[in-house]
């Protein structure tokens, strides 16, 4: 069994920034991610622009330096990839984290690695363990019928496909907008089913406006106070303050947000508040109930997507290194 001092669980930047944080106080952890680092960002739409200035991305200090202020997608994955290289950070990929186990103060990780068509369990021992996994992987389902349909997606890549479609848009914050005007720079016909009764707040404000002109000038239908009551083969159903309406659908676009992977946190033994879905922790160190597991990044949000970023998660790595350096 393969001895380790801290595995990290998840290789997006907060995992990335907590192996440089560690390496810096000369502790060698290893990251083990189930895809390839900063999966996450790969899985981003295709054309997307992050709202947050390059600056603001920055990981151990590398410098992230872009054409514009606010980079692009390829432009994250570049950056992140050459700083896990520079930082000769240590990752084995394709590598899905399946349990964590305590016994006295040891951890037992095991895995599951996939080499080309093969999988293989790995064990690890390790005095720590971050995890670092993210909320990408989870959509807010809307538990109503035919959401399992396959024209029903919670991951917008590109409006192509749907050029002269009737497209249904689901949700009302920054994914829900920005999925729209690419739908509509590609011409589909969209309908927006928002639960809200007016515009969220997360919005971010640069982009609202050319959103909103395009309700007003009713080139994209929105509907507020809207509850999808079910999803047909070609049609949506759903209900405005007490009316029951269905509208014509080739595909739906539900960008309802993401979640923690609460059932491997509680597999773990960590707690989770259920109120709002974020997992036990020390906010000074990270540390969650279970000495010795430390959460870093965006799993940190629970139901609120809108409180942590890449912005404020990379700077959890600091305080569990300083935490995990005290400690020895
Ligand atoms: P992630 O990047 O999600 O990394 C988690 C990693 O863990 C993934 O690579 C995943 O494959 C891996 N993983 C999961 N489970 C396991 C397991 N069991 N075993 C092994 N590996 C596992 N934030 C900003 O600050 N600025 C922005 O401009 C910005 N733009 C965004 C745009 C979009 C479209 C979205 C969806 C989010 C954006 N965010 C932005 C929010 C957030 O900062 C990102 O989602 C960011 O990727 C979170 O970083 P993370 O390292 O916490 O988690
Ligand atoms: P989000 O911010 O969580 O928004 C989800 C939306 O779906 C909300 O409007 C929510 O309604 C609605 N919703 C949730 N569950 C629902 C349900 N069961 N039924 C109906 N509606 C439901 O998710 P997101 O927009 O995907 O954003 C996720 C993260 O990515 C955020 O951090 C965001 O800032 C980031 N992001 C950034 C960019 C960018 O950088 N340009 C672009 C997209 C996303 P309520 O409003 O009522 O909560």
């Amino acid at each position: 069994m393969q001895m380790e001092h801290t595995i990290i669980v998840g290789g997006g930047p907060c995992g990335l920034s907590a192996a440089i944080e560690l390496q810096r106080k000369n502790i060698i952890p290893l990251i083990i991610e189930k895809e390839n680092i900063v999966n996450t960002i790969y899985n981003f739409p295709t054309h997307q622009t992050f709202f947050s200035t390059s600056d603001r991305l920055e990981i151990g200090d590398r410098m992230f330096i872009t054409e514009k202020q606010k980079p692009v997608r390829m432009e994250a994955l570049t950056y992140y990839r050459t700083v896990a290289e520079r930082e000769k950070i240590r990752i084995n990929p394709y590598e899905k984290v399946i349990e964590i186990e305590k016994q006295d103060d040891t951890f037992f990780v095991k895995s599951q690695k996939t080499t080309g068509e093969t999988q293989e369990i790995q064990e690890y021992q390790a005095e720590n363990v971050i995890i670092a996994s993210g909320y990408y992987d989870h959509p807010n389902w809307l538990n109503v019928p035919g959401e399992e349909k396959q024209k029903v997606v919670h991951y917008f890549k590109e409006g192509h496909p749907y050029f002269n479609k009737d497209v249904v848009v689901i949700g009302g914050k920054n994914s829900a907008v920005d999925a729209t005007m690419e739908l509509h720079k590609a011409g589909a016909r969209i309908t927006v089913l928002y639960r809200g009764s007016s515009y969220s707040k997360s919005i971010k404000p640069w982009i609202l406006p050319d959103f909103d002109s395009l309700i007003r000038k009713n080139i994209v239908t929105m509907e507020f106070n809207a509850q999808v009551n079910e999803i047909k083969d070609d049609a949506v159903v759903y209900t405005v303050n007490g009316e029951t309406k269905q509208i014509k659908n080739d595909y739906v676009f539900a960008m309802t947000g993401y979640r923690p992977d609460h059932q491997f946190l509680k597999n773990t033994g960590i707690y989770i508040n259920e109120e709002d879905g974020r997992p036990y922790f020390n906010e000074q160190t990270m540390e969650t109930n279970i000495p010795g597991i430390y959460v870093a990044g965006v799993i940190t949000s629970g139901y609120n997507n809108n409180i942590i970023f890449i912005e404020n998660g990379r700077d959890h790595g600091k305080l569990i290194a300083e935490a995990i350096q005290n400690k020895k």
